[in-house]
């Protein structure tokens, strides 16, 4: 049985990644942060399953400010292969908190490199690359190739690491690889992204429970893709006979104006009358518009983003209203 570790298994993209796994017969260990409260609500199913949690999936305590619990776990679980993750994954945040961004981003990366380095079995490493690395680009569309010139301290912690990776596989002849990725959302995206701040503004406005939706930049323009498929990509890259990096993107840009336009009409209200604009909310740096081309990853990989954007929003308005009807009775009380 192949196994794996997956740092930030609690977010978005890592439940996705696990319940992947999972299916194709993995044995997952999973790295968690202490937090004051033990709820993970993406990984609810696995956890309540029985038949999978204490048998092919395990929770080890770790933080990626804490190199000897890592290095411990990895010498104990003997990983084939370690998909890395975790990180403070907000570009906005990051102008708030750019020392500890940098440092569990960009340090807390080659850390893990050493780590993995230093296993007699050779461990493959996915890292969980950004397209924030371009910062604002000159080039359209943004393939492998295109030069880094970050704009934020996310993507200046990004772009660090996603070189060091490239160091570690053409100087030590590591199997590690980086997954360049473009947006991606679910319905499991945190609520201070703009999507799902979109989706879930929506769904409360239409329930009566909220009027207004403030934004920041409206003109923005982001290719968005859907989680769970990049998620799967990750692995792809993993699978491959030698390691490389993949840009992961749909091709299509969208602006946040369209993606609150299309979530409004969803549930049959007109944008306009509910969104207004918050400069509060607007980044210190921002890249205008970014468009990846992942035509390497269906040619080498064969994979391909199917769900874009009218898709995915819809499909994100839809599971908040659900959730918030579910809620709505405790709601009124
Ligand atoms: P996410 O939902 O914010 O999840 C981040 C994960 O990292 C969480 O499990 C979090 O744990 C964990 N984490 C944060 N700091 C940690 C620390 N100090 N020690 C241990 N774990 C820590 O992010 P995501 O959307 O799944 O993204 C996954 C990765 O892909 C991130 O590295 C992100 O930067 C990168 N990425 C994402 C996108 C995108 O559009 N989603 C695009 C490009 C790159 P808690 O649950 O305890 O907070």
């Amino acid at each position: 049985m192949r196994s794996a570790i997956i740092t930030g298994i609690t977010g978005q993209d890592g439940s996705y990644l696990c319940e992947f796994l999972l299916n194709e017969g993995y044995v997952v260990h999973g790295i968690v942060r202490r937090s004051s409260s033990l709820e993970r609500p993406r990984l609810l199913s696995q956890y309540n399953n029985t038949e999978i949690y204490g048998k092919r999936l395990f929770l080890h305590y770790a933080d990626l400010s804490d190199t000897t619990s890592i290095r411990r776990i990895v010498a104990h679980t003997k990983p084939d292969e370690f998909y890395h993750l975790a990180g403070q994954s907000h570009v906005g945040l990051s102008f708030e908190i750019p020392e500890s961004t940098c440092e569990l981003t960009a340090m807390g990366t080659l850390r893990i490199m050493e780590i993995l380095r230093d296993q007699p079995n050779n461990p493959k490493l996915l890292h969980a690359s950004s397209r924030e690395i371009f910062g604002t680009p000159k080039i359209s569309p943004q393939d492998e190739d295109t030069p880094q010139n970050p704009n934020s301290p996310y993507g200046c912690a990004k772009a660090f690491a996603t070189q060091m990776v490239r160091v570690y596989r053409e100087s030590h002849g590591s199997f590690f690889c980086n997954a360049i990725c473009y947006n991606h959302e679910s319905p499991r995206r945190a609520e201070n992204f703009v999507t799902r701040k979109i989706t879930l503004a929506v769904a409360k406005i239409k329930l009566g429970l909220q009027s207004k939706l403030m934004l920041g930049s409206v003109d923005s323009a982001r290719d968005w893709g859907y989680a769970k498929e990049y998620a799967e990509a990750m692995w792809l890259i993993l699978q491959h006979a030698s390691p490389d990096d993949y840009v992961l993107a749909t091709g299509t840009s969208h602006t946040v104006r369209e993606f609150a336009r299309i979530a409004f009409e969803h549930v049959g209200l007109d944008w306009q009358q509910h969104v207004e604009l918050d400069k509060r909310f607007v980044r210190p740096a921002d890249a205008a518009s970014l468009l990846g081309d992942a035509s390497k990853a269906e040619r080498v990989l064969g994979w391909k983003a199917k769900t874009h954007m009218h898709e995915l929003v819809r499909l994100m308005v839809d599971h908040d209203m659900k959730l918030l009807a579910s809620m709505q009775p405790m709601i009124d009380q």
